[in-house]
C-alpha cells in the first residue's frame, strides 16, 4: 500500500463462497497486487492461497480477445477450425441458429447454463432474457451442480432459502460438527476463524464426518470416517438419541415446529428406461409429505439404534455417542455446516432436511452460536443463482415459475404482457444434456462456467449433444477451456474487476465492486454480450401476436427494447463513484451501454425484494452497497439482518414472539421423517471401489484460472488419485505409479498417491475435477436427487488397475 503509484479500491474474492473481501491495487491499467482488506467483516485482512494470488488470474498467455467460430471456407462448419470473427458476425450466427430453432420447436428448444459466480445483474439479465426474452425456463445455473439440495432443503423445513445464522457464529459456538464439508480446503478463511475459537477456547468442541480424513482431521476431537451415504442414518440416529434421553425442547417445538412424514422410494433421477428408474415407485411425488404426529415421527426415528446406525455407517460407537451428544446438551452451542458431501448426494434434500430436524428437536437455532449452516461453494451461489432465480424453476426473491401469483408479480414488475412466462420449470442442467443428445434442445449457451470438465457423465450424456451437427453450442469464457473447444462459438469475456459487479455470499452478503482495468483485446462482460443478444430479436420474431396484442405498444420493438430499456431500467444516468483513494475509476464498460444499466437492473430486481410475496429478502439501494463492505439481508432502514428469524435480529420478528419461520404460513418449521436409503451405484465384484470426485485448496473448479497462475499450478499441477496403501497394493500399485480409473461409463490414467493431505480408508478413493488433462467426469454417473436435481459426484463404482 505504500507504492503511491499503485491505486487501491477494495473487490470480493473471485473464486469462493466465504466471499473474502480483498484490496485491489492498479497501475497502469493492470491489476498488479491483491491483499486482504483489513477492514473486512468476514476475513479481517486475511486470504487463502487462491485469494492471494488474485492479480494473476486475468494474465494468462492465452487469454482469448476475439470472438472464435468453427469455419470452413469462410463459412461457419461445425468440424471447422476456431476463426476469429467480428462481434456483429458471432451475434448474426447466433441469432439466426436461435431463430431457426424457435420457429422450427419452440421455446424449449434453446437454453442458457449460467453461474454462481455471474454478478447479480449478470443473473438477473440471463433471467429476464431467457424467460421473458425467449419464453424458455431452460435457464440454469451451475450452482444446480453444488447448491441446489441446500435450496430445496431450506425451502421444504422452512418456507424462505438460505441460512438463518451468519460467520459471526463462529466467535460464539461451543461446538461445530462438519457434515461433508472439507473447510479447511474449501472454506479455508472461515476455517482460520474456527481454528481460532477452538484453539483459544478450551470448551470448544469440532467434529468432523467424511468418508475420508481430510486435513480438517488435524483439527477435530471428534472423528468420523463414515460409509458413503449412511449420514442419512447418522442424522435419524440423533434424533433418536435427543428423543430417548428427553433432550427434546419441547416449548420451542409445540410452538415452532410441525412433523411431516417424506415420501420414500423416489429414484435417482436418472434417463427414465434406466432400470433403476424404473424400480422407483415414487419419482413423481418426490416432494411430498403428508403430517404426521410427534409419536409417530419418534416411533419412525426408533429404529435408528446405535447398532443398527454402527453396522450402516462403519462409525464406532463411541463416536456415534460422542457427536450426539454434542446435539443433545442443552448447554452446548452448537452449528453444523456442510458443503458438497451433504448436496452432491442422491439424497441431498433429505439430508438438508434431517440436519434441519435436529436444530428444530433441540431448538438450537437462529441464534448466535447455534444453527444449522449450508456453506456455498461459488462467490454468488446466494447472490446470483439463487437469490436472482437463475435456476429452471425459479423466478427473483424466492419465487418460482409454476405459481400463477407468482409470474404475475415478475411480469408486472417487468412491464410484461399476462402469460409471457411460461409455466413449467425449464429443463435442470442434467436434463438440458439429455435434450441436447436427444436433438430435442438445439441452442445452448453457456456463461461463466466450464461444464465440460464439471458436468456428469461426459462421455456419454454430454459431449454427444454438444457435436451433434443440429446443435448450436456457445460458451463465453475468458480462455479456451474444454469446454470452449466442444463448442462451435466462443465469446471472450471479461471477468471479475475488468467489469462492475455484486456477488453474495453464504451468509447473505450483498458485496458491491467498481470496474477497475479494461479487460483485454474485444472481450465483454456476460451482461453486454446478453444485452446486445437481445438487439437482435424483434418481439415478433419470439412471441406470439396474441401477447403483443396485450401489449401493442411492443409492436416493432426489440426483445433489448422491453427488457432492458424499458424506461425503469435505462432511468439512471451514467455515474462515477469514487474509489477509497477517491480517484474515478475506469467505467468503460458503463460507456458502452450509454447509462447505469447496472443500477437500473439492481433496482428493478431489488423490487421483488420489496413488493414480492415474499418477505425477508428485502436488499437496500444500490448506491448504499457500493459505500459498505457488503450488507446481509434482509436489509431493512438501511440495516443488516444477523439472525434471521428471532426477535432482536429479524425485524420482521415482533417483541414477544420469539422465534417464527415465517417463510411458512403458519411461522413453523418442518421437520421430515425420511429414512436411509442406499445410493444409485454401489462397488460390486467388478468395479469393487468406491469413487468420490472433488476439490483443491489450490484451484478454483475446472482450474481454468487458477491453473494460469504459475505460482498455484506448480503447487499442484495434476489431479491425483488418492488410494489407501492395502487397495493400491492389492493391484500391485504403488505412490507415484500410474493406474488406470474405470467406471462403467469411461476410463482415465491417474497417478497414484498413498499419503499427502487425504487419508483413504479402504474401499473409497478421491480425485479432484480441477485437472483439464484427466477429465474426471468421464467416470462419474448423471445421477441426482430426485427432489433438487443435483449431481451426485461423491459416489459410484470404479475399477483400479495398473495402466
Ligand atoms: Fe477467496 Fe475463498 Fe480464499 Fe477467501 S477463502 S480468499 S473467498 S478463495
Amino acid at each position: 500500500t505504500e507504492d503511491p503509484s499503485i491505486r487501491w479500491d477494495k473487490a470480493p474474492c473471485r473464486f469462493c463462497g466465504t466471499g473474502c473481501s480483498v484490496l485491489v491495487g492498479t497501475k497502469e491499467g493492470r491489476v498488479v497486487a491483491t491483499q486482504g482488506d483489513p477492514d473486512a467483516p468476514v476475513n479481517k485482512g486475511l486470504n487463502c492461497i487462491k485469494g492471494y494470488f488474485l492479480s494473476k488470474i486475468m494474465y494468462g498467455k492465452d487469454r482469448l480477445t476475439k470472438p472464435l467460430l468453427r469455419m470452413r471456407n469462410g463459412q461457419f462448419d461445425k468440424n471447422g477450425e476456431f476463426t476469429p470473427i467480428s462481434w456483429d458476425q458471432a451475434f448474426d450466427i447466433m441469432a439466426s441458429k436461435w431463430k431457426e430453432a424457435l420457429k422450427k420447436k419452440g421455446p424449449t428448444a434453446v437454453g442458457m447454463f449460467g453461474s454462481g459466480q455471474w454478478t447479480v445483474w449478470e443473473g438477473y439479465a440471463g433471467v429476464k432474457l431467457c424467460k421473458a426474452g425467449f419464453r424458455s425456463n431452460n435457464i440454469d445455473p451451475n450452482a444446480r451442480h453444488c447448491m441446489a439440495s441446500a435450496v430445496t432443503g431450506f425451502m421444504r423445513t422452512f418456507g424462505s432459502d438460505e441460512p438463518m445464522g451468519c460467520y459471526d457464529d463462529l466467535e460464539y459456538a461451543d461446538a461445530f460438527v462438519l457434515w461433508g464439508a472439507n473447510m479447511s480446503e474449501m472454506h479455508p478463511i472461515l476455517w482460520s476463524r474456527l481454528t481460532d475459537r477452538r484453539l483459544t477456547a478450551s470448551h470448544v468442541k469440532v467434529a468432523v464426518l467424511s468418508t475420508f480424513e481430510n486435513r480438517c482431521f488435524e483439527l477435530a476431537d471428534v472423528k468420523l470416517v463414515m460409509k458413503p451415504q449412511s449420514d442419512l442414518a447418522i442424522l435419524n440416529y440423533i434424533a433418536n438419541y435427543i428423543i430417548q434421553n428427553g433432550k427434546v425442547n419441547e416449548a420451542f417445538v409445540k410452538k415452532s415446529v410441525n412433523f411431516k412424514r417424506g415420501v420414500t422410494d423416489i429414484g435417482y433421477g436418472l434417463r427414465p428406461n434406466d432400470p433403476r428408474e424404473q424400480k422407483a415407485k415414487n419419482a413423481a411425488k418426490a416432494n411430498d409429505a403428508e403430517p404426521m404426529k410427534f409419536e409417530e415421527y419418534k416411533a419412525f426415528v426408533a429404529e435408528y439404534t446405535l447398532d443398527k446406525t454402527h453396522q450402516i455407517s462403519g462409525v464406532p460407537k463411541e463416536q456415534l455417542v460422542a457427536l450426539a451428544k454434542l446435539y443433545a446438551d442443552p448447554k452446548i452451542k452448537v452449528v453444523s455446516y456442510w458443503t458438497m458431501g451433504f448436496n452432491q448426494h442422491s439424497r441431498g434434500t433429505w439430508a438438508n432436511n434431517l440436519v434441519y430436524n435436529i436444530h428444530l428437536l433441540t431448538g438450537k437455532i437462529s441464534q448466535p452460536g447455534n444453527g444449522p449452516f449450508s456453506l456455498t461453494g461459488q462467490p454468488s451461489a446466494c447472490g446470483t443463482a439463487r437469490e436472482v432465480g437463475t435456476f429452471a424453476h425459479r423466478l427473483p426473491a424466492d419465487l418460482v415459475v409454476n405459481k400463477p401469483e407468482h409470474r404475475a408479480v415478475a411480469e408486472a414488475i417487468w412491464k410484461l404482457p399476462e402469460g409471457t412466462i411460461p409455466d413449467k420449470p425449464g429443463f435442470h442442467a442434467v436434463l438440458m444434456q439429455r435434450k441436447l443428445r436427444d436433438k430435442e434442445m438445439n441452442c445452448y449457451w453457456q456463461l461463466c462456467n466450464n461444464n465440460m470438465q464439471a458436468g456428469p457423465n461426459i462421455n456419454n450424456e454430454m459431449y454427444p449433444g454438444w457435436r451433434d451437427p443440429e446443435n448450436f453450442i456457445v460458451v463465453s469464457d475468458p480462455y479456451p477451456t474444454v469446454s470452449g473447444m466442444a463448442a462451435d462459438l466462443i465469446l471472450p469475456t471479461s471477468m471479475w474487476v475488468e467489469k462492475e459487479g455484486a456477488y453474495g455470499n453464504a451468509e447473505r452478503r450483498t458485496q458491491f465492486w467498481r470496474q477497475q482495468v479494461k479487460a483485454p483485446g474485444e472481450s465483454q462482460s456476460d451482461l453486454w454480450q446478453m444485452v446486445e443478444f437481445s438487439k437482435r430479436f424483434k418481439v415478433e420474431e419470439v412471441w406470439p401476436a396474441e401477447l403483443i396484442a396485450k401489449k401493442p405498444e411492443y409492436k416493432g420493438k426489440t426483445l433489448y427494447d422491453v427488457l432492458f430499456a424499458n424506461g425503469q431500467v435505462n432511468k439512471y444516468p451514467k455515474q462515477v463513484v469514487k474509489d477509497l483513494a477517491n480517484i474515478p475509476y475506469d467505467n468503460s464498460e458503463m460507456d458502452h451501454f450509454g447509462y447505469y444499466l447496472q443500477k437500473g437492473l439492481f433496482e428493478e430486481y431489488r423490487r421483488f425484494s420489496l413488493e414480492g410475496p415474499k418477505k425477508g429478502h428485502e436488499l437496500g439501494e444500490f448506491d448504499q452497497y457500493h459505500k459498505a463492505r457488503g450488507l446481509r439481508w434482509p436489509v431493512i432502514g438501511g440495516k443488516e439482518t444477523l439472525w434471521r428469524y428471532r426477535e432482536g435480529y429479524d425485524p420482521h420478528v415482533k417483541a414477544g414472539e420469539g422465534v417464527v419461520f415465517y417463510g411458512n404460513p403458519d411461522g413453523k418449521a418442518n421437520i421430515f421423517a425420511l429414512p436411509y436409503e442406499p445410493p444409485a451405484e454401489i462397488p460390486d465384484k467388478e468395479y469393487d471401489l468406491w469413487l468420490s470426485t472433488g476439490r483443491v485448496l489450490e484451484h478454483w473448479h475446472s482450474g481454468s484460472m487458477t491453473q494460469r497462475v504459475p505460482e498455484l499450478h506448480r503447487a499442484v499441477p495434476n489431479a491425483v488419485v488418492f488410494m489407501n496403501q492395502t487397495d493400491a497394493e492389492k493391484r500391485g500399485l504403488r505412490r507415484g505409479m500410474t493406474a488406470k480409473l474405470t467406471t462403467r461409463r469411461g476410463e482415465i490414467l491417474a497417478t497414484v498417491e498413498t499419503k499427502g493431505r487425504n487419508k483413504m480408508p479402504e474401499g473409497l478413493i478421491f480425485i479432484p475435477f480441477f485437472d483439464e488433462s484427466r477429465l474426471v467426469n468421464k467416470l462419474t454417473l448423471d445421477a441426482t436427487c430426485p427432489i433438487s436435481k443435483e449431481t451426485d459426484f461423491k459416489k459410484c463404482a470404479v475399477k483400479v488397475s495398473k495402466a
